[in-house]
């Protein structure tokens, strides 16, 4: 009996973990499997390890040949393992040493003739890689972009399973028929398209610029209502050019994310939040993740460290704005399927869009409304309770009213913005560092009574009094407060902010 043996690296979520593969070739019939908990996509991996070492000049053993991927608690998914799947039985072979390959790690997708196809989350995959002990890795060349963006690793390219068989000394067919599909995209570099635009285009609404500047500074969430045309959107996608650039770290985890959903090449790495906009017939698992296997990323995560955008969000299904609520409360989304949860990072800033009512007119003196007032109920209703409680700032967006006017001051530029909203955030996080709260939005209940000045506190209680602001409500224009002063660069909050703090909350929804 014959063994060989590869080391590969599985994903679940963004937690990577190291496979150990072992290759059994022993006498019998001819029969090959592949166990340790492997899913559909892995069980067809034989079809294509066979037939692309056969591609590469290799003879098939034409005995029983069996592949073992431990550890076999966790699952192992998707098309990355096929090249650590053929190593592990060339080397049982003996047609690569199998001492080559003890501390090497082989990651890639197998074609049919042979051709190594490029895999989705490389970039979580060599950052865990980076820490073991590991020498080397094996990476596709397609892949090559995305690889140079770590450190600290060797890396080795291959475009055809017979090249990683040469790079160890044996004899290989490279010169195989390569995919009709271009896929060594190694010379075209990332071309990121991440332009935001700027607050300077949206005309006019300084009070909604306003409201989603304070948004940014104090990282609180924020619902947009207004009819059809006011320039919601364009508000709400101009939202990243605004908040704080992300940090490092942050930049190489939502990186990570766009691996994993395999759009990085569109991206690259940026400091610019990202931003997702789901559309309201989105499914559950297209809002949080899921799908087959393990599943993929959804919305929410996409959006993590950057922002939500649900336009006409009480259109939503029902069942999809209920999902919001774990990631809401606790930044992060299990994903819960046959063979295990997978938990994904979801800590986003949301922005909600609505229209005044279901016909959309229902604003200014609402005389071409035609909405029945308990449609108009309903409609807002979708929303309540556990979404609308997290939502600080609910502002109106309405129509231009200078319509033929010229507007001479398109109001500050998104940077002017970002660098007061950068500011604003240092003064809370310095503030709040015993607390090891980063922004106001996760100020509590108690602090606030407690350090928020009397005169304040005051006009706060004549606000409940004359049901001005709710309970709840009065908690969160006390955090707003504290965010316009931030920006304001005052110290403490005044009468003067805490008025405004109740203006941002136009509607009281709750
Ligand atoms: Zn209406």
């Amino acid at each position: 009996m014959a063994i060989g043996g590869a080391l590969s690296v599985g994903l679940i979520g963004l937690k990577a973990f190291i496979i150990q593969l072992q290759a059994f070739i022993s006498p019998g019939l001819p029969y090959f499997s592949i166990i340790g908990l492997p899913d559909a996509s892995l069980s067809e991996a034989r079809e294509r390890v066979k037939s692309g070492c056969t591609a590469a000049g290799v003879a098939w053993p034409q005995t029983r040949v069996t592949v073992n991927m431990s550890p076999a608690s966790l699952p192992k998914r998707g098309s990355s393992l096929d090249l650590a799947i053929a190593a592990s039985v060339l080397s049982a072979q003996g047609i690569i040493d199998p001492e080559c390959l003890t501390d090497t790690v082989v990651l890639g997708e197998l074609n049919l003739d042979g051709t190594v196809l490029p895999i989705n989350g490389l970039l979580p995959i060599l950052l865990h890689v980076r820490n073991q002990a590991v020498r080397r890795v094996v990476v596709p060349r397609a892949n090559r972009d995305e690889a140079e963006l770590v450190d600290g690793v060797d890396v080795a390219y291959v475009s055809h399973v017979g090249e990683l068989m040469e790079m160890y000394g044996a004899q290989a067919k490279v010169a195989a028929p390569r995919a009709s599909v271009p896929v060594d995209s190694a010379d075209q570099a990332f071309a990121p398209m991440i332009d935001v635009g700027d607050m300077h285009d949206v005309v006019d609404q300084d009070g909604a610029k306003r409201a989603l500047q304070t948004a940014a500074a104090g990282g609180h969430h924020v619902l947009m209502m207004g009819p059809p045309g006011t320039g919601k959107t364009m508000l709400a996608s101009r939202f990243p050019g605004i908040m704080a650039p992300l940090t490092e770290d942050e930049q190489f985890e939502v990186a990570s994310i766009r691996s994993l959903s395999g759009t990085l090449r569109s991206f690259g790495i940026s400091d610019v939040p990202p931003f997702e906009a789901p559309h309201h017939t989105a499914t559950v698992p297209a809002l949080v993740g899921g799908g087959s296997g393990l599943g993929k990323p959804g919305a929410v995560t996409r959006a993590h460290r950057g922002v939500l955008f649900m336009d006409e969000a009480p259109e939503f299904a029902p069942r999809a704005l209920q999902t919001l609520r774990e990631p809401l409360e606790s930044g992060a989304v299990a994903v819960s399927r046959a063979k295990g949860t997978t938990f994904y990072p979801a800590r986003f800033q949301l922005i909600m869009a609505a229209n005044p009512c279901p016909c959309g007119f229902g604003y200014g003196t609402g005389e071409r409304c035609t909405c029945r007032e308990r449609d108009r109920i309903r409609y807002f209703n979708r929303l309540s309770g556990p979404i609308l409680d997290r939502i600080d700032i609910q502002v109106e967006v309405n129509p231009v009213r200078r319509i033929g006017a010229l507007c001479t001051d398109p109001g500050p530029s998104s940077a002017q913005m970002r660098e007061q909203v950068v500011h604003a955030r240092s003064v809370a996080q310095a503030r709040f560092r015993a607390q090891g709260w980063t922004c106001n939005a996760q100020a509590s209940g108690a602090w606030l009574r407690e350090h928020t000045p009397s005169a304040v506190l005051a006009m706060v209680n004549a606000a409940l009094a004359s049901q001005r602001l709710s309970l709840r409500g009065a908690d969160r224009s006390m955090r707003l407060a504290w965010t316009l002063c931030d920006l304001d660069d005052c110290g403490e909050p005044t009468v003067d902010h805490m008025a405004q703090a109740i203006a941002l909350r136009t509607k009281e929804l709750t």
